[in-house]
C-alpha cells in the first residue's frame, strides 16, 4: 500500500442492460426515461468472479495475495439514469432538434453499454505474450555444491552471475518469440540471489522473501507460458545434482495424490491452477526427465549438466547453458499450442514424509494436518492454494 507500482493479474468485466422509455406527447410535454444497469465484477486470487468487489478485498486473504486488487477504483456496482423533459410548442425549432441530440447520445450510450457487456476486459496489462520465469539455483550450470547457493558462500558471487545469465537468456529467447511482458521470480533460499542490476530490463523481477506463492509469487491466470530455470530433481533422486525438495534438513518425500513430486511438479500446479501451463524447463538431466514425464511430452527441456553423483558434475560452461536457453524459450514459447496446463483435481491430498519423527509430530500442531506414520504427516482441502499454503506452514513449523 502506499504510492507503489500496482500491478494486477486479476481480470475485470462488466455487462448491463438499458431500459428506454419515450413519450413523444404527454400533456404538451415531451418525456424521455433511460436506466441503465451495469454491474462490474473483478476476480480475485482464485480467479472466481466476484459479484460484490468490495466484499472480495476486504477479505484478508484475498488482500494477503493480491493487495492491489483493492486498488480497482471501479465500483461493484452503479446506475446511470436520464431523465429528459422537453415543451416542443416553446420553440418547435430548437426542441426538435434538442430531442434528436438528446436520442443520439442515448443511442451512442447504449452502443457503450452494450459493447462493454459483452467483452470481457482486462483491467490493467498489455495485451500479447506474457511470459513468467521462475529461477531456482542449484539447475544452473556450473553449480554443484550446496556452498555455491548460500549467500555467503564460497563462489555464491560467482553462482548468482551464471542464475543471472540463465534468467536473462530465458527473457531474451521470451522476447525472441515475442513476448511484450516478462515477469521473472527469483525463487531460491532468500530470493535475493539475481542481480537486478543486470537483469534485462525487458522484464520485471520479484525479489526477496517470504511471498505468499513463494518460488511462483506473482503468477496469475493473464500469463500465457511459464519457464522454470536453474530448477533441480527432487528429494531421493539417482544423479541428481543437489537434489533436494523445499528443504534438506527435513523433507524426506513430498506425495500429492499418492504420486511424489518434487519443487517443479507442485509448482507446475499453481501454475496450472490459474490455468497456465509450464512450457519449457532448464537443469540437470534426471531434473529434466523427471519434469517431462510429469508434465509431458510436449514439454521442452534444457539440460544443462549431467549429475556424478549429488555434488559434481559434467556441466555446460555458462555461455553455453544460456545459449540454449535462449534458443529453447523461444522454441516452446513458439509451440505453447501444445503444452496443456497441469491442473489440480477437484481436492488435493499432499503427504509430507519428513527425515525425523519429531519434525511430523510439530506438524501436527497445524490443526487439519493428521499423522499418517512415525515421520509422515498428511492433508487434504479443496483449494489447491490452500493446500501449498499449508505446505508452507507444515515446513515452517517443522524445520527445527
Ligand atoms: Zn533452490
Amino acid at each position: 500500500m502506499g504510492d507503489e507500482v500496482v500491478l494486477s493479474v486479476g481480470w475485470g468485466r462488466a455487462y448491463g442492460a438499458e431500459l428506454f422509455f419515450r413519450e413523444q406527447d404527454l400533456r404538451g410535454w415531451n418525456l424521455i426515461l433511460s436506466y441503465t444497469y451495469v454491474r462490474s465484477e473483478f476476480s480475485d486470487h482464485r480467479v472466481q468472479y466476484n459479484r460484490t468487489h468490495f466484499a472480495a478485498h476486504t477479505r484478508a486473504g484475498s488482500l494477503k495475495q493480491l493487495p492491489e486488487l483493492s486498488w480497482n477504483s471501479n465500483p461493484g456496482l452503479f446506475r446511470v439514469f436520464f431523465f429528459v423533459f422537453c415543451r416542443p410548442d416553446q420553440n418547435e425549432l430548437f426542441m426538435n432538434s434538442f430531442v434528436t441530440m438528446n436520442r443520439i447520445a442515448i443511442f451512442v450510450a447504449a452502443i457503450a453499454i452494450l459493447s462493454l457487456s459483452f467483452y470481457p476486459v482486462r483491467v490493467h496489462g498489455d495485451e500479447g505474450l506474457r511470459v513468467y520465469i521462475s529461477v531456482d539455483m542449484e539447475g544452473v550450470a556450473g553449480v554443484v555444491a550446496s556452498d555455491q547457493v548460500r549467500a555467503g558462500g564460497h563462489d555464491y558471487s560467482l553462482a548468482r552471475q551464471w542464475a543471472t545469465l540463465e534468467a536473462n537468456a530465458a527473457i531474451q529467447g521470451a522476447l525472441d518469440a515475442g513476448a511484450t511482458y516478462i515477469v521473472v521470480n527469483d525463487s531460491h533460499g532468500g530470493m535475493r540471489n539475481l542481480i537486478a542490476s543486470e537483469i534485462n530490463p525487458a522484464a520485471r523481477l520479484i525479489t526477496g522473501s517470504p511471498k505468499p506463492l513463494s518460488m511462483m509469487e506473482g503468477i496469475g491466470e493473464n500469463f500465457d507460458a511459464v519457464v522454470f530455470i536453474g530448477y533441480h530433481a527432487r528429494a531421493g533422486s539417482f544423479d541428481g545434482v543437489l537434489d533436494h525438495t523445499y528443504s534438506s534438513a527435513s523433507v524426506y518425500s513430498i506425495k500429492v495424490n499418492g504420486q511424489e513430486m518434487g519443487e517443479a511438479g507442485i509448482n507446475a500446479l499453481i501454475a496450472g491452477y490459474y490455468g497456465v501451463a509450464v512450457v519449457m524447463v532448464s537443469g540437470d538431466e534426471v531434473f529434466c526427465e523427471q519434469a517431462r514425464s510429469l508434465l509431458g511430452e510436449h514439454l521442452v527441456t534444457t539440460p544443462v549438466k549431467q549429475g556424478i553423483g549429488r555434488t559434481a558434475a559434467n556441466t555446460l560452461v555458462p555461455s553455453r547453458a544460456a545459449e540454449l536457453i535462449r534458443e529453447n524459450t523461444a522454441l516452446a514459447l513458439n509451440g505453447r499450442g501444445r503444452a496443456t496446463p497441469f491442473r489440480p483435481g477437484p481436492e488435493t491430498s499432499l503427504e509430507v514424509s519428513f527425515l525425523f519423527s519429531s519434525q511430523a509430530q510439530s506438524a501436527t500442531l497445524i490443526p487439519g494436518v493428521d499423522r499418517t506414520g512415525p515421520r509422515s504427516v498428511a492433508f487434504a482441502r479443496e483449494d489447491f492454494i490452500e493446500v501449498f499454503q499449508l505446505l508452507r506452514a507444515v515446513l515452517l513449523i517443522a524445520r527445527d
